[in-house]
C-alpha cells in the first residue's frame, strides 16, 4: 500500500514525538482492492490535545474531541486523526455510552464493524490485520468483527452499512452475519432518518444493488415499509416478466448511479399494488399508479429527511414516469416547455430503465425514447422556441396593440407560443404581429 505524499509529514511528526500512527479503515480496504481511497483516516495513540499541539502550525479542526477526532488540514486535504479508543455498552442502539482512549491498536480495531474495515497500515509495520480482513477481502466477504448479533444490536446502523458495503463492493455476506441481519433488523427503527438516508443513497448507487434489493426487502422494509407490498405482487401482462419488486430491482440497476434517479426507480411502481386490477381476460392493470407512487415516495423521503431538491425531483419523475411521450417536434416542444430540458433527459433515462426491466415485448420502445432525446437535442441546438420568453414578441408589443395587461394577455401569449410550437407561424416579430391582427384576439 502506498500512501499519498501529503500524509507522510503527519506520520513523521507523530512518530518523532514518540507516538504511533496508522492509516485505518476504508482507505486500507480500498487500497488493497486497488481502488483509490476517497479520503484517508489516521489513528494514533496520541491524545487529541497532543495532536492539536503537535500540529499547532497546521489548521486543526476539533471535529469530535470527545470521541478523539481532530481534523488536520494538510496541503488542502482534510485528514481525520483519531485516538485509539474502545467503546462502552450501547444502551440506545445508536451511540456508545462512553468511549475511552486506549494505547492498544488491536483494541481500537476490534470496535470496528467489519473485518475488511478493521485493518491498519503504517509504512514501517505494513498491514496490521488481527481479524482476517485481508482474507475476507480476497474472498469478497463481509463479516462482523466479533459476534454479529451483538455488533448489530450495539449499533443498528451497522445493519444498513452491511448491505451498503455488499452493494458498493459487490461482496457476499458471511452466513452468520447474514443471519444476524435478519435477527436484529427491527432495531433499525432506532436510527435517525438522516443516517439511514445517507446509507441508502450509497447502497442504491452500488454495483450490486439489484441483488441486495432482491435478497433483503424485509430488512430494507423496516426503514422503507413502502416497498413491502411490491414483493410478490404479480404483473400478468405480456410486457412484464417479473413481479413488481423484481422489476423494480432490475430498473434501479438499469439507470445511471445518481441518487435521484435510483430513488425514482425504487419508488416508480410502489403505487402498483394499491391500484392492481385484473380484467376478465386475466390481464393485470395498474391505472393511475404513478400518482400513488409519487405520494409514497414523498412520504418516505420526508420521513428519512432527504433534501428538498432530491425529493421534488423523485416525486415529479414518479408522477411522470408512465406518461406517454409522442415523438414529434410539437409534442417534444410542449414537454420542454412544461418540464425543461434537464427534467426531460431525466425522464427519458427513467423510461429507458423502466423498459429495460420489462419483457422483450417492450424493447421496441427503446427506439422511441431515443427518438424523443434526438428531437429534444435538435430543438435545443436550433434554439427553437418552446417557452414564452423565447417568443419574438413580448407583453409590451401586445400593450402597444391595445391589449391590456392581465389574464387575457397571458392567454394570447400562450396561444402565440402554441401556434409557433406547432409550426403554424414562424417565431418572427412581423409574422407574430400579423397573426395577432388576423386572429383578432
Ligand atoms: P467509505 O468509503 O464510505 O468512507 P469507510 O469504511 O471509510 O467507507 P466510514 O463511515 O468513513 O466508512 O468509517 C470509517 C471507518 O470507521 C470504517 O472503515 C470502520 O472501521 C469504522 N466505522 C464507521 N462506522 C462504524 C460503525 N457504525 N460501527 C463500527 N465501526 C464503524
Ligand atoms: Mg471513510
Amino acid at each position: 500500500m502506498v500512501l499519498p505524499s501529503y500524509l507522510l509529514p503527519l506520520f513523521h511528526r507523530l512518530e518523532q514525538s514518540g507516538h504511533r500512527c496508522y492509516a485505518v479503515g476504508g482507505c486500507v480496504r480500498d487500497s488493497i482492492m486497488g481502488i483509490s481511497p476517497q479520503d484517508y483516516d489516521l489513528c494514533t495513540n496520541a491524545r487529541p490535545e497532543e495532536v492539536i499541539s503537535l500540529f499547532s502550525d497546521y489548521r486543526c479542526i476539533p471535529t469530535g474531541l470527545r470521541h478523539g477526532t481532530v481534523t488536520v488540514l494538510t496541503e488542502g486535504h482534510p485528514v481525520e486523526i483519531t485516538t485509539f479508543r474502545t467503546e462502552g455498552s450501547y444502551t440506545d442502539g445508536r451511540r456508545p455510552d462512553w468511549v475511552t482512549f486506549t494505547p492498544s491498536l488491536e483494541e481500537d480495531l476490534s470496535r470496528r464493524d467489519f473485518t475488511v474495515n478493521a485493518m491498519a497500515f503504517s509504512p514501517e509495520e505494513g498491514i496490521i490485520d488481527p481479524f482476517g480482513g485481508r482474507q475476507d477481502l480476497e474472498k469478497g466477504l463481509l463479516r462482523c468483527v466479533g459476534n454479529p448479533d451483538r455488533r448489530f444490536t450495539e449499533d443498528a446502523l451497522r445493519i444498513l452499512r452491511c448491505l451498503r458495503f455488499a452493494s458498493t463492493l459487490g461482496f457476499s455476506i458471511h452466513p452468520n452475519t447474514a443471519a444476524a441481519l435478519k435477527n436484529t433488523a427491527s432495531r433499525l427503527t432506532l436510527v435517525s432518518g438522516e443516517r439511514i438516508g445517507a446509507e441508502l443513497n450509497k447502497l442504491l448507487c452500488g454495483k450490486q444493488v439489484r441483488q441486495i434489493l432482491l435478497d433483503w426487502p424485509d430488512v430494507l422494509g423496516v426503514v422503507l415499509p413502502e416497498i413491502l407490498p411490491m414483493v410478490g405482487c404479480p404483473q400478468r401482462t405480456p410486457y412484464h416478466r417479473y413481479d413488481v419488486w423484481g422489476h423494480t430491482a432490475a430498473a434501479v440497476e438499469a439507470i445511471p448511479p445518481k441518487v435521484e434517479l435510483r430513488l425514482t426507480m425504487l419508488f416508480h411502481d410502489a403505487g402498483k399494488p394499491a391500484c392492481a386490477f385484473t380484467d376478465e381476460s386475466g390481464t393485470d392493470h395498474f391505472y393511475g399508479h404513478g400518482k400513488i407512487s409519487a405520494q409514497l415516495a414523498q412520504t418516505a423521503l420526508a420521513r428519512l429527511k432527504w433534501d428538498r431538491a432530491t425529493s421534488e425531483t423523485v416525486v415529479e419523475l414518479c408522477l411522470l414516469h408512465d406518461r406517454v411521450l409522442v415523438p414529434s417536434l410539437p409534442a417534444v416542444k410542449r414537454l420542454l416547455n412544461k418540464i425543461g430540458p434537464e427534467r426531460l433527459e431525466q425522464l427519458i433515462l427513467v423510461k429507458e430503465a423502466d423498459t429495460l426491466a420489462q419483457s422483450k415485448l417492450a424493447l421496441p420502445r427503446m427506439e422511441q425514447h431515443q427518438q424523443i432525446r434526438r428531437l429534444a437535442q435538435q430543438i435545443l441546438e436550433e434554439q427553437s422556441c418552446f417557452s414564452r420568453k423565447d417568443l419574438a414578441v413580448t407583453g409590451k408589443d401586445l400593450l402597444a396593440l391595445g391589449i391590456p395587461a392581465g389574464p387575457k394577455m397571458g392567454e394570447i401569449l400562450e396561444a402565440l407560443l402554441n401556434a409557433v410550437m406547432d409550426g403554424k407561424i414562424s417565431n418572427q416579430r412581423e409574422a407574430l404581429l400579423q397573426y395577432l391582427r388576423e386572429e383578432r384576439f
